[in-house]
């Protein structure tokens, strides 16, 4: 059984992360694990045509290889995030290494927004990042990275996304093939439904 949408309960126990915003209307796109060579300029171009602006968390050390993409991303108006320097799991990661991986991604991300990769994060480890980040969660994952899920079923859970709504792509080889499926049809069912779409602030 894959979960598209947190368990209600979830946000009770880390209150303190942002899992959805209050808004009227508005959803808000967000892609993981990037640049990458190859989607990032399709998504950009398909973001463009659609006049959307999103929000991608980004790994440093991919920033760090593709300089102009992730310049690009922001040039054309996104908002970004830190996603650690190389994909670190906050459960696998010792404390002061996690805190380090964010700090050297923060040299490449300037940005006051983190997301945990594979949204892994003890509670311990938090206090520290709270300082200076806003962590921000997701209400809707799109499943896009695991292919055992079939599109029809990410894009019947996607009539249920609501206002305020923050949704998980991911900007990643893995996903690659998916998101250039997924993405135009979840934007249609969202744009047909009266939603608008913003990036987090
Ligand atoms: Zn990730």
């Amino acid at each position: 059984m894959k979960n598209f949408r947190i368990p209600f309960f979830v946000p009770w126990i880390f209150p303190r992360r942002i899992w959805k915003l209050k808004t009227n209307n508005t959803v808000y796109l967000t892609f993981d694990d990037g640049p990458q060579k190859g989607l990032t300029e399709w998504i950009l171009d398909f973001l463009k045509e659609r006049k959307i602006q999103a929000t991608f968390f980004c790994v440093g050390e991919n920033v760090k290889n593709q300089p102009e993409l992730f310049a690009k991303i922001i040039s054309e108006g996104h908002k970004i995030g830190n996603h650690t320097m190389k994909h670190e799991r906050g459960t696998k990661t010792n404390r002061s290494n996690y805190l380090n991986s964010i700090k050297n991604a923060s040299e490449y991300i300037e940005s006051d927004l983190f997301r945990p990769p594979y949204g892994r994060l003890p509670l311990w480890k938090t206090k520290e990042i709270h300082k200076n980040y806003k962590i921000v969660m997701w209400s809707w994952l799109s499943f896009d990275f695991d292919h055992s899920v079939p599109t029809e079923k990410i894009l019947n859970s996607a009539k249920s996304i609501r206002s305020g709504d923050i949704l998980v792509f991911h900007d990643n080889l893995k996903s690659q093939g998916r998101v250039k499926i997924l993405l135009p049809k979840v934007v249609d069912i969202l744009t047909n439904r009266g939603f608008d779409f913003g990036c987090i602030d």
